[in-house]
């Protein structure tokens, strides 16, 4: 087998690495990838996108990638139902956009906001939207271990299969390579059209703004769900919910922001927004007054950062524009500091409350803030997501600061801001966990003490599935540590 070096950069990093990257598109190679990898006692990690915003997919020091974007690109139904749902087979590889094209009239449950994501590290990063969990809409997967047995797993199969179900979404690579889904379609009009509601724009700290977060959430009108976006240190917010409307019903307001198909232009007001972080508050501001409403197209409000991936190549581009852009300091990589936390839903206004406390430490960084967010969660079903399984909602905070340019300089006062942040909410806001999802910004003791359900759970079915501890990104070493998985275990019952 033959490596091809190449350089991993994670979306919005300004960090890369080469590395020797082995490529599979078919089940067969990636099981003789693995016995070469065994053989030589390489290790590495499995490789999607490149999506993710920190070190999910970069190999430890010594080790490979895996290269698994193109793995099984095919899709196949295998059932139809009376409502026009379709259960298709997709390979790995399959990004949301890969769907689209080939079924423009279903579409899958609760998908990240960006369409180039692969299935596999989706379901990995076990994501959500503002309505659910993207594994909600799988019933089975074929799992591929380091030894290059080959599991399928489902709720409905008896032993080891059925306890991989629930404990690969969320696993981050670290349990084997995930080769093909079984994966739910639901019918969807061409021209299905949400509206976005305004619930609520002005003091994100006032009564009314959380007032607005809970009863967008609890409302059956708001399926499709409900979010805040927030801007500055306490400064304005607004509570935004999307309502499907009935076919044929007339839109109302005009189009919501980032929500056509004029790529190009999203991408280049990503760059100035990158670089001038208060347009995107101005933009927000001028869309979502209090009581507004827009229409969007049911895709491009699903997918609405589907045109964060063509920056780079826009901002690069020749021409007047985008030559004044670039010497006004706009970096299409739109480099940021980002990272998320979960936490029970009733401790909303606790952690809002230290989290700006924590903010106030650091007023240089105020000016590059370029949106915290807020999504509320029903209960998780999956025990190895950032928040393991639950019996209670969940909310997520997600905080991004822009760092082009001279921006750099304050790139430690923002891993310090997001240090301080993880530590004081372990301390007193209960049940918080740093998402596992995004950039982690957490003393290595705040990371492990959040987590240690986590890694005593991986930890365990890692030493029962990758006796030799070969899979290994630098994400799971932060978990991990630098010497391996953990003495103690939690493994299931059943022998493989
Ligand atoms: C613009 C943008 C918007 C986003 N929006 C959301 C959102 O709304 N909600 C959300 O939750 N997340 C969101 N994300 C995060 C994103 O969904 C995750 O980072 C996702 O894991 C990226 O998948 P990828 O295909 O790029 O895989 P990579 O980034 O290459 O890998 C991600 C992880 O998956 C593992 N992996 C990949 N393929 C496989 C496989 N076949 N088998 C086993 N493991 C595998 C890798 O080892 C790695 O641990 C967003 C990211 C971006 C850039």
């Amino acid at each position: 087998m033959q490596a091809m070096q190449q350089v991993l950069r994670p979306a919005g990093s300004v960090d890369s690495y080469p590395v020797d990257v082995f490529q599979v598109q078919t089940k067969e190679e990636l099981i003789c990838a693995l016995e070469h990898l065994r053989r030589t006692k390489k290790r590495f990690i499995p490789i999607g996108a490149q999506r993710s915003f920190g070190q999910h997919f970069v190999p430890v020091e010594g080790a490979v990638g895996l290269d698994v974007s193109s793995l099984e690109r095919n899709v196949e139904v295998l059932e139809e139902g009376e409502d026009g749902s379709l259960w298709v087979r997709a390979g790995a590889g399959i990004r949301f956009i890969d769907l689209r094209q080939q079924f423009p009239e279903h579409r899958v449950l609760h998908p990240p906001t960006t369409d180039t994501i692969t299935l596999g590290g989706a379901f990995a990063a076990c994501v959500h939207n503002m309505s659910g969990y993207f594994a909600s809409g799988i019933r089975a997967f074929e799992l591929v271990l380091p030894t290059g047995e080959e599991v399928f797993c489902s709720a409905e199969v008896e032993g080891v299969g059925a306890e991989l179900f629930s404990i690969v979404p969320g696993a981050m690579g670290a349990l084997g390579v995930v080769c093909s889904f079984e994966l739910l379609l639901q019918p969807v009009a061409r021209d299905t059209t949400w509206h976005v509601h305004s619930l609520y724009a002005g003091p994100v700290m006032a009564d009314e703004f959380y007032r607005a977060v809970e009863s967008g959430f609890e409302s059956e009108k708001f399926a499709e769900g409900c979010g805040a976006f927030m801007y500055g240190n306490r400064g304005w917010g607004a509570v935004v919910a999307d309502e499907q409307l009935p076919l044929g019903s007339p839109r109302q307001g005009g189009q919501a922001p980032l929500t056509d198909d004029k790529l190009d232009q999203q991408a280049f007001a990503q760059g100035i927004a990158n670089r001038f972080p208060r347009v995107a508050e101005w933009i927000v501001r001028k869309s979502y007054s209090m009581g507004a409403k827009r229409w969007a197209p049911w895709y491009g409000a699903q997918f609405f950062q589907r045109g964060y991936d063509r920056a780079f190549d826009v901002c690069s581009r020749s021409g007047l524009k985008y030559g004044l852009a670039r010497a006004f300091g706009v970096d299409g990589r739109l480099p940021i500091m980002h990272q998320a936390w979960f936490f029970p839903r009733e401790q909303l206004r606790n952690f809002m409350k230290t989290y700006f406390e924590v903010l106030d430490q650091f007023p240089d960084i105020e000016s590059r803030a370029e949106q915290q967010d807020l999504v509320l969660l029903q209960p998780c079903a999956y025990p190895a997501h950032s928040m393991g399984q639950t019996s209670f909602d969940l909310a997520v905070v997600t905080s991004s600061f822009t760092i082009p340019g001279s921006a750099r300089k304050l790139r430690p006062q923002i891993e310090e801001f997001y240090r301080r942040v993880s530590a004081f909410s372990l301390e007193k806001v209960p049940g918080t966990r740093v998402s596992l999802c995004k950039q982690v910004h957490a003393d290595s003791h705040v990371l492990k003490a959040m987590h240690a359900p986590w890694i005593e759970l991986i930890g365990g079915w890692k030493k029962r599935l990758d006796p030799e501890d070969l899979l290994c990104s630098r994400h799971l070493e932060d978990l991990f540590g630098s010497e391996g998985v953990p003495e103690q275990s939690i493994v299931g019952d059943d022998a493989l």
